[in-house]
């Protein structure tokens, strides 16, 4: 499949690792829009967040079980924040469903 996010779980894409477990993969976007600036997606292909169902929805529970994994160890104690963009107008330019994670600065709310 032509997913560039697919080609980073499988290796053949490089990227810089943050976490990895059976379900989830995290790693450094590649232009960083605070100081820390994870991308943590599941490793099975999925469209966006308006594609998730009954069936895959444990995925993103694993997601966000892996971000509170990265948050210890990336000692992100101060806060973060979890960012998903789904669709043309919400901003998605990568077709497989993925969280931002940020962190490592004041955040502005609301986003804009
Ligand atoms: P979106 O705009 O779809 O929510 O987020 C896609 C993110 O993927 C962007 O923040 C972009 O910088 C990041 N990105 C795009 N291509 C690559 C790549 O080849 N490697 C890495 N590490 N990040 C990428
Ligand atoms: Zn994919």
């Amino acid at each position: 499949m032509d997913c560039l996010f697919c080609k980073i779980v499988a290796g053949e894409i490089p990227s810089t690792k943050i976490y990895e477990d059976e379900y989830v993969y995290a790693f450094k976007d590649i232009d960083p829009q605070a100081p820390f600036h994870a991308i943590v997606i599941p490793k099975t292909h999925i469209k966006s967040a308006a594609e998730i169902t009954a069936e895959n929805s444990f995925l993103v529970a694993k997601v966000f079980e892996a971000i509170a994994k990265i948050a210890e160890q990336e000692n992100l104690e101060k806060g973060f924040r979890v960012v998903n963009n789904c669709g043309e107008q919400g901003g998605q330019t990568v077709g497989h469903i993925h969280f931002h994670l940020l962190a490592r600065r004041n955040l502005a709310w609301p986003p804009g």
